[in-house]
């Protein structure tokens, strides 16, 4: 019997590999939907492969242009962030959470509310508002399966294990592209030199957090609210070849690790095909030609982000909240010139110390209402602090 799928954010990075592993058996999904915002051609060239029922972009003011795209298809077309919410509402038994930044956390959980298995890559929604999440999906008897590689590779490691067991887990990160520049040249960074990485093709924003490691931050903070690990139970190592992606520590000593290329479709496959191993045509990898994996410390001069995922989980609250908003500002400010590389950190640091003293934002009790409440004004601090630097 074939299995009802929507791929919430299907024009991206994640997205796309989804899509890559569906159309490789279509016989067994059936394509509820496909979301994206911008990316017109895309939506409707994999709708109409897809034999979508429906495809919406987030986007208003290209829903004429969606519809033309999609003329004589017969597949329903919506627009706007409120058909993304109805989409997510619709009933599908797996979907696909890869809208990027915080725009994924609503759909996210109408998803949930409606008792689905949502395959979860939008870390953002986890950094923001991880218990509400979880309340959620506990309450409607829902299922979350991370797609992020390292939270994957720890949700693996530990099938069949007690995590009461668990005495630390250890996520490794490729550095990014400036992992071995001088630390002084880095204020002088440039977007593009940001925007390549080593190792995975994902993404730009992704790319230019792998770069500065607030995405490992943010998946510091993931693993803590995902896997109920305290912040001390938490390490990042440095791994630039980028095989093994988390090692789960256990009380006796043992360390489990998993290792495999770095491939997305590989922990998007996993979340597919659970609680079953379906073949997935990644990379079978050769240990012996390639001899040695590397593993080394953070330098926290170089990455402060790291020590800034430390604070958020140690304030607690909606702390995740500010922290992601203040990097998706400051990622936008970098991004558009105003700030150096450098900046971010900064900018974050300053706006968790500013909503700290503003209102008791922070500390509100964590609805989906305050959650975005708090995004919203942590996204003005940050954006004041970066006007303040350019003025
Ligand atoms: P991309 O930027 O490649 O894709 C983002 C997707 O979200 C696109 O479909 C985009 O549409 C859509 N989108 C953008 N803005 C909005 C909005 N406001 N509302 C609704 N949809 C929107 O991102 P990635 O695929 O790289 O990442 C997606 C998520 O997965 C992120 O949370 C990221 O952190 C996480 N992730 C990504 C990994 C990777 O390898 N790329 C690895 C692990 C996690 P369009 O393109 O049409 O404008």
């Amino acid at each position: 019997m074939s299995r009802r799928v929507s791929i919430l954010g299907a024009t991206g990075s994640i997205g796309q590999n989804t899509i890559d592993l569906i159309a490789r058996a279509p016989q067994d999904y059936e394509v509820v939907a496909l979301t994206g915002a911008r990316n017109i051609a895309q939506l409707a060239a994999d709708a109409r492969r897809l034999n979508a029922r429906l495809a919406v972009t987030a986007c208003d003011d290209l829903l004429d242009d969606l519809r033309a795209a999609l003329d004589g298809s017969g597949i329903e077309v919506a627009a706007g962030a409120a058909a993304i919410i109805e989409t997510a509402q619709r009933p599908a038994d797996w979907i696909m959470s890869a809208i990027v930044g915080a725009a994924g956390l609503a759909p996210g959980m109408a998803a949930l509310e409606q008792g689905t298995t949502l395959a979860l890559a939008n870390k953002e929604s986890l950094v923001c508002a991880g218990p509400l999440l979880l309340a959620t999906a506990q309450q409607h008897g829902a299922t979350i399966l991370p797609v992020d590689s390292e939270h994957s590779a720890i949700f693996q490691a530990l099938v069949g294990e007690d995590v009461a067991s668990v005495e630390r887990i250890i996520i490794t990160a490729s550095g990014g592209a400036f992992r071995d520049w001088p630390l002084d040249d880095l204020v002088n960074a440039t977007l593009a030199q940001a925007s390549q990485h080593p190792n995975w093709d994902m993404g730009q924003r992704i790319t230019i957090d792998s770069a500065s490691m607030f995405n490992k931050a943010m998946e510091v903070i993931e693993t803590h609210e995902f896997f109920g690990i305290s912040p001390d139970g938490i390490e990042v190592l440095v791994h630039p070849q980028s095989m093994v992606h988390a090692l789960v520590g256990f009380h006796d000593g043992a360390l489990m690790a998993h290792v495999g290329p770095p491939d997305m479709r590989h922990a998007i496959g996993y979340a597919l095909n659970h609680p079953n191993r379906g073949m997935l045509p990644v990379e079978r990898l050769d240990l012996a030609a390639i001899g040695r994996l590397d593993f080394a410390a953070p330098d926290s001069r170089r990455w402060p982000a790291l020590d800034l995922a430390r604070r958020t989980m140690t304030r607690g609250g909606l702390a995740g909240a500010v922290f992601n908003a203040a990097k998706e500002t400051a990622l936008d400010g970098f991004i558009n010139g105003q700030l150096k590389f450098t900046q971010m950190a900064d900018i974050v640091a300053e706006t968790l110390d500013r909503m700290d003293h503003a209102g008791g934002h922070i500390d509100a009790k964590m609805t989906l209402d305050n959650v975005l409440q708090t995004d919203h004004l942590a996204r003005r601090a940050a954006q004041a602090a970066i006007d303040r630097r350019a003025g």
